[in-house]
């Protein structure tokens, strides 16, 4: 028998809390019940998000949203550009193509993260630019993009920014107001504590004023619909009123934390977690490693697949591999939304175990001690 401990960089571990929120009796969605639910949850959106404008909730999973970022902020007679960085910046690009768009691509290397001149380059040789594709958390190769400043470059040149930032809002840093930013995007299966089936857009005034005069035919993803249903704290269609339920639970537990406690809480997690893996004499993928996935480089001759399969079989821990062309290369350690120290040490040992039977050479105990070691400060981290 083993207990199951879900480490993925989404969908995530959502507390029993919530989920038993999302068993609550139905209510009608044209309610006044509805209303004062609805809006308690746009009203906690906005702490999350750092913004004092509008969050929207979309009924879909988070590509769905970035979807709706597609059809709402470009038009034909514009070529957006897109940071690929990994497995989610290609989808912004499959996404443009299949609204017909041409697209010009800032290609960056798996593991690496995007260079603000490179977009200055970029900004310059396509005066035709309008909006530009990036993610806060490159989750397929756990790195960070440099966020604000890729949106100083942006804002100078009249251009939306575009942040995916599903797995990233609520475990980076990510200040909306603040840096300006245009377009900022989450899904409710990742720091959000929530099943999957919900996602999260938040635009600045600029990029409103793209989705007013956007060509694109939208219906289901038009913008404007939720924006009127949220003047009216109400949703144009029919939400999935269970799952705004335990969204609310999971909002209030973000809240009372404290949106700057959670960013450090799991700032904290993943600098353990990478002292852990690489006392096990392990190699980072990403150069620069978010607080959401720590991406660990599987050691020579053996594949990453193999080891997630054997832990989840022997010690009932699911961790993500490598996508695309790196599968079996490297695999993902996620920490983010509902996690905390212990979840952390139990991974890190059952790594150990599991690296040891299939014959790498490590010392057991070492990983444990020194996330214990990084743990040990959280003091420092508040
Ligand atoms: C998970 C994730 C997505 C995809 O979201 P779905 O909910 O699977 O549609 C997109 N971008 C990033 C950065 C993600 O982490």
């Amino acid at each position: 028998m083993h207990k199951h401990r879900m480490m993925t960089p989404g969908p995530t571990d959502v507390p029993s809390e919530v989920l038993l929120e999302g068993a609550k009796k139905q209510i009608h969605h044209r309610s006044v019940e509805f209303q004062r639910i609805y809006s308690e949850i746009l009203d906690l959106l906005k702490i999350v998000f750092k913004t004092s404008r509008p969050v929207l909730p979309i009924l879909s999973s988070g590509t769905g949203a970035m979807e709706c970022c597609v059809a709402n902020l470009t038009s034909l007679d514009t070529k957006p550009i897109v940071i690929e960085g990994g497995w989610f910046g290609k989808r912004w690009n499959d996404i443009c193509c299949g609204y017909g768009l041409e697209t010009e691509t800032i290609q960056v290397d798996w593991g690496k993260s995007a260079e603000p001149e490179l977009l200055e380059e970029k900004l310059i040789e396509n005066p035709n630019c309008s909006a530009v594709f990036v993610q806060l958390c490159e989750t397929s190769t756990g790195a960070v993009h440099p966020i604000q400043e890729l949106q100083e470059i942006c804002f100078k040149k009249g251009v939306l920014l575009v942040v995916d930032g599903i797995s990233g809002v609520g475990a980076e840093k990510c200040e909306t107001d603040e840096w300006n930013l245009d377009a900022v995007i989450a899904g409710s299966q990742k720091a959000f504590m929530n099943p999957p089936g919900l996602s999260y857009i938040t635009l600045s005034d600029r990029a409103w004023n793209a989705v007013r005069n956007s060509k694109h035919t939208r219906f289901y993803f038009d913008l404007r619909k939720y924006l009127d249903g949220y003047e009216k704290k109400n949703h144009p269609f029919t939400p999935p009123t269970s799952l705004l339920h335990s969204q609310l639970a999971a909002l209030k537990m973000i809240s009372d934390e404290g949106i700057d406690n959670s960013v450090r809480r799991h700032s904290l997690l993943a600098s353990a977690t990478r002292a852990g893996v690489k006392a096990l004499g392990l190699k980072l993928f990403a150069e620069h490693p978010a607080n959401s996935v720590t991406s660990v480089w599987m050691p020579e001759g053996l594949d990453s697949s193999l080891f997630i399969k054997k832990l989840m079989a022997e010690e009932g821990v699911t961790i993500a591999g490598a996508q695309g062309p790196w599968k079996g290369k490297f695999f993902r350690i996620g920490h983010l939304g509902f996690v905390d120290s212990n979840d952390i040490i139990l991974a890190l040992s059952a790594i150990e175990r599991v690296l040891k039977k299939m014959g790498v050479v490590i010392e057991l105990g070492a990983g444990i001690t020194a996330a214990q070691n990084i743990l040990v400060k959280k003091g420092e981290y508040k």
